[in-house]
């Protein structure tokens, strides 16, 4: 277990005939953690590289030479926001930077917590646009055009990154794996009795399961409305904010989405929690291999039509 990657606890477990190339295959997923996490960090800089956080400091200055690993990453955010409809955006920083600032605030000193003026998040949000990056494949940069406009991958960084150390680790010879990054899971093989990987689907209303499901070769994300909040004149406000009111959505208390790719349940989570079930159910059932269950805020549980398939208790 590792709680120094991606601000949550990670928890890698290999099951290898060879003991040496499971720990040695533990010390690999430990150092892409570490490597994955300080490229993706938006708050801090690390010396000698630069990551997000050097792009975001450095947006209307300069291009930033970024590894390869940066620029994936944000082609693929910009290939989800679109299957999203712009559901899921991570150029809108600055709108997410405003929440978090009151939410901090909030949490520091409840008697004073508000929320933020409608007219800063709208102001903020006039930048929240991809027109403003440029990706420069031959330079090998990122370019933030505008000052105004920041990017915030909290929304598809932790699972792009698990997809990509899948990957490696696959090629590695792994063939059983679990690998949870926060609410992040992604299990490959069987555990050491030969039987599957089990995985619970957090219930948003206790500490107890919705649900568990099998999975093998597949990855379960849950996001919630109990994970991040903060509470202004006795109402909850949480982290996910829909671009188009700039406001928590009040869609949903949890949504979860069993995936084949990692970085697509990541970032379909985020994109469901900001859709009417209509637009979420036909966009799930037009993706092959992925599955998606919502909870809405009276409890009433929905799901697409594969979903339940993976279920083994109730
Ligand atoms: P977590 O597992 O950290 O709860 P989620 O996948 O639920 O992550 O994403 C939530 C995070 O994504 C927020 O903390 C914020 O940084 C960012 N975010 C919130 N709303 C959006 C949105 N509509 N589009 C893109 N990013 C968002
Ligand atoms: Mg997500």
């Amino acid at each position: 277990m590792f709680l120094d990657v991606f601000d949550t606890v990670t928890t890698v477990i290999i099951y290898d005939t060879n003991e040496q190339h499971a720990n040695q295959m533990i010390e690999k997923a430990h150092a892409l953690l570490l490597e994955y996490h300080q490229l993706y960090d938006i708050y801090n800089t690390y010396d000698g590289i630069n990551n997000l956080a050097t792009v975001n400091a450095d947006a209307g200055i300069a291009p930033v030479k970024v590894d390869s690993k940066i620029l994936d990453l944000i082609e693929y955010a910009l290939s989800m926001d679109e299957l999203t409809g712009g559901k899921m955006n991570i150029a809108m920083g600055s709108v997410l930077r405003i929440w978090q600032d009151y939410r901090d605030a909030g949490i520091e000193s409840p008697e004073t917590a508000a929320l933020p003026p409608m007219s800063d998040l709208q102001a903020a949000n006039a930048y929240a646009t991809f027109d403003n990056v440029e990706i420069d494949r031959t330079a090998d940069t990122l370019y933030i055009k505008d000052p105004q406009t920041q990017l915030d991958v909290g929304a598809i960084g932790k699972g792009y990154a698990g997809q990509q150390i899948i990957a490696a680790l696959r090629a590695e010879g792994v063939t059983n794996l679990l690998l949870a990054i926060g609410g992040n899971v992604c299990a490959i093989g069987t555990r050491t009795d030969g039987t599957g990987w089990q995985v619970g689907i957090q219930d948003p209303y206790s500490d107890g399961n919705l649900c568990v499901v099998a999975v093998d070769g597949l990855n379960v994300v849950t996001s919630g409305t109990y994970e991040r909040f903060y509470t202004v004149e006795g109402k909850n406000y949480h982290h996910i904010i829909d671009p188009d009111t700039l406001m928590p959505s009040v869609l949903y208390d949890s949504v979860t989405v069993i995936s084949s790719d990692s970085g697509l349940a990541d970032a379909l989570t985020t994109g469901l929690f900001c859709m009417p079930i209509e637009k979420g159910m036909a966009l799930i059932e037009s993706l092959p291999d992925t599955e998606a269950f919502w909870v809405l805020p009276d409890g009433t549980q929905k799901m697409s039509s594969g979903f339940s398939s993976n279920i083994v208790e109730e």
